[in-house]
């Protein structure tokens, strides 16, 4: 981020920002606005609030109206900008003036990862939180993946209203399939594309985890709905399962769940009932972060996800994404927080915006960032 310009966002208020290309350290005391400068600049990439607050929050409590606008320089220059009116609920974006834009079309033109002490959720959480996880990183990421997914939504709750909405008597089965071809189509696909991020980055989830931690180990592990491949299972090979076998096995599934599926008005089966697992490594074996991770065990297991994530921007995007770290040393101890900032500072070579309510908490060696303070939503250089 080069320059941001805000306007009525959150406690914000009105100010133009000029970013050092290295970054910046901003410290603040508590509910002075660093997070929110921090979902400022997240929302250019998502056009979203990455703590799920809907846009009317972010408008200014006294404002109707909220705008930003930011710019990087790198091998595009680009300016996103992002407006949204609480009145008519209208949001409208643009990409470098080109105001014909559709949301979905700016997605991921800015490329940002954010470090938040919320994110200790992403393993703690239940399995939606981590699917959530998946389909962010693979829309921002994947070809195809977003409008795909968004297909898979649709057909899925288009099934679900004619199992609920037949004619009354014994809900048949010809009601449904007639979307059956399009939801394992797209389910099968989901499956697939899922698959093959897992098993290309789940060596360097292991890695950050193990250089976070010193020394211990942890693990992601896909686990589809819809089964794991078969030659997967036979050979111990990682090849995900072919798209043809999973649409077929998708089918089979949708068969065995036909009694369930008709009592409940529900579909039983598919990748919307995926689970990302988060084992981590005991005197036993693997367990489940979320049930057995301590609070410590889990945040290391979250910036590893999210230095995946920023690992699969460089490479899918091939861009240096801005590394948005709030207070991201908070509840780790003092061996871990040094070998996180190490890592941060190895890992990118891009802009890191850090933000700690204390000056002495500013750790980031290797690199020299200049400091700002926050006080009532008003940055100062
Ligand atoms: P902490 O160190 O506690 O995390 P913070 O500096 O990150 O604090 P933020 O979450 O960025 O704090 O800002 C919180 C402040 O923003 C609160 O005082 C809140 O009242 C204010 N705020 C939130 N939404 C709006 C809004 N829509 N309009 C005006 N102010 C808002
Ligand atoms: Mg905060």
């Amino acid at each position: 981020m080069r320059k941001l310009e805000l306007r009525h966002f959150r406690n914000l208020g009105v100010q133009e920002l000029q970013f050092p290309p290295e970054g910046v350290a901003v410290v603040g005391d508590n509910a002075q606005g660093k997070t929110n400068l921090l979902e400022a600049i997240y929302y250019l990439e998502s056009f979203r609030s990455f703590r799920g607050a809907g846009d009317a929050e972010l408008t200014a409590f006294s404002e109707d109206v909220f705008h930003l606008r930011g710019s990087v320089d790198g091998s595009e220059p680009t300016t996103v900008a992002a407006g949204f009116d609480r009145r008519t609920k209208s949001k409208k974006v643009t990409v470098d003036g080109n105001d014909a834009i559709r949301v979905s079309a700016a997605l991921g033109r800015l490329a940002a990862v954010v470090f938040s002490p919320s994110d200790a959720e992403l393993v703690s959480g239940g399995p939606a939180v981590r699917r959530r996880f998946l389909d962010v990183v693979l829309s921002l990421n994947r070809r195809g993946y977003l409008e795909t997914l968004q297909e898979y939504r649709r057909t899925l709750a288009q099934r679900n209203a004619a199992l609920r909405s037949g004619p009354g008597g014994p809900v048949r089965r010809e009601w449904a399939s007639p979307w059956e071809d399009r939801l394992v189509g797209t389910g099968a696909r989901l499956t697939r594309m899922r698959e093959e991020w897992v098993s290309e980055w789940s060596g360097h989830f292991a890695r950050y985890y193990e250089t976070i931690s010193g020394g211990d180990s942890a693990a992601v592990a896909y686990r589809p709905n819809l089964g794991p491949g078969r030659t997967r299972e036979a050979a111990g090979d990682p090849a995900p399962a072919e798209e043809g076998e999973l649409r077929e096995r998708f089918r089979g599934r949708l068969d065995d769940c036909w009694q369930r599926d008709a009592r409940l008005g529900t579909t039983g089966a598919g990748p919307h009932r995926d689970e990302l697992l988060v084992t981590i490594a005991t005197g036993g074996g693997g367990l489940p972060a979320r049930a057995y991770g301590s609070g410590g065990q889990r945040r290391t297991a979250a910036l590893a996800l999210r230095l995946t994530e920023a690992a699969t921007i460089r490479r899918q995007r091939g861009t240096e994404p801005i590394l948005l770290v709030d207070d991201a040393f908070a509840e780790l101890d003092a061996g871990r927080s040094g070998r996180l900032a190490t890592l941060l500072a190895e890992e990118s070579t891009g802009q890191v915006i850090l933000t700690v309510p204390k000056e002495s908490d500013v750790r980031m060696p290797g690199r020299s960032l200049p400091h700002w303070r926050i006080q009532g939503g008003k940055v100062a250089a």
